[in-house]
């Protein structure tokens, strides 16, 4: 549950899902790409038709850059950036509807870190929780670290007690995570390895999960604990970004390409059934097709085992929105779906790699239709199975591949 979440509830508010008509709409919104800013809009602008009469708030990372765009769309009582955010009910008192927008926007110099967790499926078997938050690395494309401010990391006893906590709960897995979280660093000092000691340290029935981490940010010592940890999943997911040291430079990315490709190697030679995971940005203003053949051929030639794609959009107020040399719009695309087509390649090449090896799976959804249980494996292979045993971690063989996922027998 989001810290927010739990205010309003102490407060004596009851929390609907959104669609259902109500007093009060609280929107968190994103600015990562163009794309989402459009999302946030339309949101927006569906909660006031729902709920004409009802109070509606906007808050997160596109309210806290972008609050003139915000303020422009009819209905909205309120703007909150992303720290006022967590003192909404001090700073409105009630939640009427107004006749005049309130901004609550500030700048983010000495912003605190609210931790969060939520459950990431339906099933409610697997939980998110924030333990980092902003970031202070300067990628030129990025508009994270504007609307999220700084670095800053939950305490290190805050965390051992939400840890023992989450013990209690149903929850099967963990997922870490943070805009930046291998940059986690508590006030007293300890770094993101000891945070995956101190799991190992405590009684927990629970495995973890990184969600994504930066490749610099993977020293020899972190990729130990990793691979000797009973709590870890050997999955690792890891923001590329090019393969083209040329684009590294202008994205102003901390690593060289060697550093990529020396960790994909160390991994698998520490790890061999790990799952690796990257993110890469198709159309980078200056990305020619050279450049992006680099990229291709290099995802090509490493053991990862899929990749999240994303095509390049112009941020307002980022170094890149500046750069010449734009790539033209279907360029973009195409290559994003080259590299997409190379990720199911890689993806099947990975669960091949698989079939035979004995798992532990957490049933997450059931399907009516075959009968049969979805679930991740530990090393993030995507399972179909039969099971009867439903609450609970199930041993399973991957017996063969299908589009996408593996059939696979409880043992
Ligand atoms: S490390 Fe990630 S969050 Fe930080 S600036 Fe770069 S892309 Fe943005």
């Amino acid at each position: 549950m989001s810290e927010l979440q739990e205010q309003f509830e102490k407060l004596g508010h009851t929390i609907t899902p959104f669609g259902e008509i109500t007093d009060a709409v609280l929107i968190n919104t994103c600015t990562v790409t163009r794309e989402a800013d459009a999302d946030c809009r339309k949101i927006i602008r569906r909660a006031q038709k729902i709920s004409p009469d009802a109070f509606i708030g906007v808050m997160g990372c596109y309210a806290q850059l972008r609050s003139d765009e915000i303020s422009s769309i009819d209905g909205v009582d309120a703007i909150f950036g992303n720290e006022e955010k967590y003192y909404i009910p001090e700073l409105i008192g009630n939640f009427k509807k107004r006749n005049q927008l309130g901004i609550y926007v500030g700048k983010l110099e000495h912003i605190e870190f609210h931790g969060a967790s939520s459950s990431d499926n339906h099933n409610h078997t697997r939980m998110v929780l924030k333990i980092q938050d902003g970031c202070d690395y300067v990628c030129t494309y990025c508009t994270i670290p504007a609307a999220r401010g700084g670095s800053r990391s939950m305490k290190f006893d805050d965390l051992r007690n939400k840890l023992l906590a989450l013990n209690q709960t149903d929850f099967y897995e963990v997922v870490l995570s943070g805009v930046n979280l291998g940059e986690y660093k508590a006030p007293t000092g300890e770094n993101f390895t000891d945070v995956i000691k101190l799991i190992d340290s405590l009684d927990l029935k629970l495995r973890f999960r990184i969600s994504s981490i930066e490749p610099n940010l993977v020293k020899p010592e972190l990729l130990d604990v990793v691979s000797r940890s009973k709590k870890m999943c050997p999955h690792f997911h890891i923001p590329l970004q090019s393969g083209s040291p040329e684009i590294l430079r202008l994205m102003k990315r901390r690593y060289k390409l060697e550093i990529f490709t020396n960790l994909v190697q160390n991994i698998k030679s520490n790890i061999p059934d790990c799952c690796i995971g990257v993110d890469i940005i198709t159309g980078f203003p200056g990305e020619t097709d050279s450049h992006f053949q680099e990229t291709y051929n290099l995802l090509n030639e490493l053991p990862v085992s899929y990749l999240h794609v994303f095509t390049y959009s112009k941020r307002d107020g980022t170094a890149a929105s500046e750069y010449p040399n734009e790539v033209p719009y279907p360029v973009k695309i195409e290559r994003t779906h080259k590299l997409r087509a190379l990720s199911d390649i890689k993806k099947n090449e990975f669960y091949t790699s698989q079939i035979s090896k004995i798992k532990t799976v957490i049933p997450e959804r059931y399907d009516e239709s075959t009968g049969l249980w979805q679930g991740m494996t530990e090393n993030y292979v995507k399972a179909f199975f039969q099971n009867h045993n439903q609450n609970s971690l199930v041993k399973v063989k991957l017996l063969r591949q299908e589009l996408n996922s593996v059939i696979a027998e409880v043992v």
